[in-house]
């Protein structure tokens, strides 16, 4: 039934009163979007991740649109409007924070060119542009500029408005998975199905539209989305969906690093870490991802950077759960960790100070793993003054020591340390510490600190003192997990 061979033009029609898709579960902006589309004489549907959602019993995080009017047409309708994307244009609607990306429908290409995500490139500086005006929740219609029309060329000046814009029947089969491709229907609150995604919704089966070695060809983003959609509602993939995507792993390297940080985001950030990490492991996919993270626990697979990963994988998914914020840099350090005390230690055994040598290692870590997800430098630079200031955890005597509590990356630098005890990285009285001088008044906390005077520095767990230059060092306490 998925094959394009036997693409069925006919959708079987779920009416409203056999699903549980009611409008109380609908952002009221993305109704006013849908009621706008109807009342001009539209097409007007929901689409993808929401009514999927709502069909599990889980609030949508955003509603996306598809219509029958075109790009401009859309424009025309909305004034807090702004079309992004050069070759597929799609309009943002924005209603205060809230934007209704309002798709029109498209036919599928055979140039490979058929994935929303990867052919849309948002203009830089979206932030500013937003600022601009035009978003404010005012429904005018604008005029349409010049230069605006629907007759857009391509790279090889083939005109898109033919090419490109469709119908539902052509939209559907441009989806990814299934279940993502349920139309819900303004006009009378009815599900179109095509694909058979209502049903795989009820088996929690997760199944690519079409052939899935052709699908993944087309954009082999589709693997870490299939891995995605496993950890985040607990689908199990169609074998004929699960097999190819061994095989076809490598295909992630030619992706663009920032696409790659985008969707490592979705799958790290999203309160379903640890069963991403398994499942992009299992599925050979996490080794094209991180490959420095990946040949390391390759070769220490019980070792102090796999217990540390999955424990902050862990904490980062309690984290989500709870509703509380988690910052990319310090996944990324929790991803990283492995390769970062590993180089750090060779930079230490060199007679770096440590907490040189772990910035050396990060600076290492995040220019290869650039080569596949680009870590942004607002990402790169606090985590490596967050693993830099680990040593500093050592030096406990005296109340200068106590300016460590004021740092700015005091908060993640302790989080991180906790980590690092727990993982058999760091002595856990170091950990306690820490913990115990922050419920203390300050006068106490002097007295704490001033009493540590003349204390032997903690050993760490697995210290190595070797003679340099006449100096003893320990290990990098930045985690060298040699
Ligand atoms: P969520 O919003 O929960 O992450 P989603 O399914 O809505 O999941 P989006 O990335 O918001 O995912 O994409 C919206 C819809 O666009 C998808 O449901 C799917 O129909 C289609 N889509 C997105 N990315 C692709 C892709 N790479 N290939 C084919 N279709 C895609
Ligand atoms: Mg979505």
């Amino acid at each position: 039934m998925n094959e394009p061979s036997s693409r069925d033009p006919v959708p079987v029609i779920i009416p409203r009163s056999e699903h549980p898709v009611s409008r109380a579960l609908v952002a009221s902006s993305a109704l006013k979007v849908l009621y706008r589309l109807k009342d001009a004489g539209y097409q007007g549907f929901l689409v993808g991740g929401c009514v999927r959602d709502i069909l599990l019993g889980i609030t949508p995080k955003d509603f996306d649109v598809a219509t029958d009017a075109s790009p401009d047409e859309v424009r025309r309708l909305f004034r807090n409007c702004r079309l992004i994307g050069r070759r597929f244009r799609l309009a943002h609607v924005r209603f205060g924070d809230q934007v209704i990306e309002v798709a029109t429908f498209r036919a599928m290409h055979d140039t490979g060119e058929t994935d929303e995500e990867g052919s849309i490139e948002e203009p830089e500086g979206d932030a500013e542009i937003e600022s601009e005006g035009g978003f404010e929740e005012d429904l005018e219609p604008l005029p349409v500029p010049r230069g605006f029309d629907e007759r857009v060329l391509d790279d090889r000046g083939r005109l898109l408005r033919d090419n490109v814009y469709g119908s539902i029947d052509q939209d559907v089969w441009r989806r990814d998975f299934t279940c993502n491709a349920l139309y819900y229907n303004i006009e009378d609150f009815s599900i179109w199905d095509y694909t058979g995604g209502a049903e795989d919704v009820r088996n929690r089966t997760l199944r690519l539209i079409g052939d899935p070695e052709t699908r993944y060809r087309e954009d082999p983003v589709r693997m870490l989305r299939a891995v995605r959609f496993q950890a985040k509602l607990g689908f199990s993939l169609h074998p004929a969906t699960g097999d190819p995507i061994p095989r076809l792993a490598r295909l992630l390297d030619g992706i663009p690093p920032a696409r790659l940080l985008d969707e490592a985001q979705k799958l790290f950030l999203t309160g379903h870490a640890h069963r991403a990490y398994d499942l992009l492991a299992a599925h050979g996919l996490f080794e094209h991802l991180f490959p420095a993270a990946a040949r390391h626990l390759q070769r220490e697979p019980d070792g102090m950077a796999a217990r540390l990963l999955l424990a902050g994988l862990d904490a980062t998914d309690r984290r989500v759960g709870e509703g509380r914020s988690v910052t990319p840099m310090f996944l990324f350090a929790v991803l990283l960790f492995g390769p970062v005390s590993e180089y750090a230690q060779r930079r230490f055994d060199e007679g770096v100070p440590a907490s040189q040598a772990i910035a050396d290692a990060c600076d290492q870590a995040v220019i290869e793993q650039n080569r596949r997800i680009g870590l942004p430098k607002r990402f790169s630079i606090p985590m490596r003054e967050m693993l830099a200031l680990q040593p500093r955890f050592h030096r406990r005597a005296g109340r200068k020591a106590l300016n460590l509590l004021t740092h700015p990356r005091f908060r993640a630098a302790y989080d991180f340390l906790l980590l690092r005890a727990g993982a058999g990285a760091e002595d856990p009285e170091i950990a306690r510490w820490w913990t115990e001088i922050q419920e203390l008044p300050r006068e106490e906390r002097i007295a704490r600190a001033e009493s540590m005077k003349g204390e032997a520095p903690p050993a760490t767990p697995g210290t190595r003192r070797r003679r340099r230059g006449g100096r003893r060092r320990a290990r990098p306490s930045g985690g060298a997990d040699a």
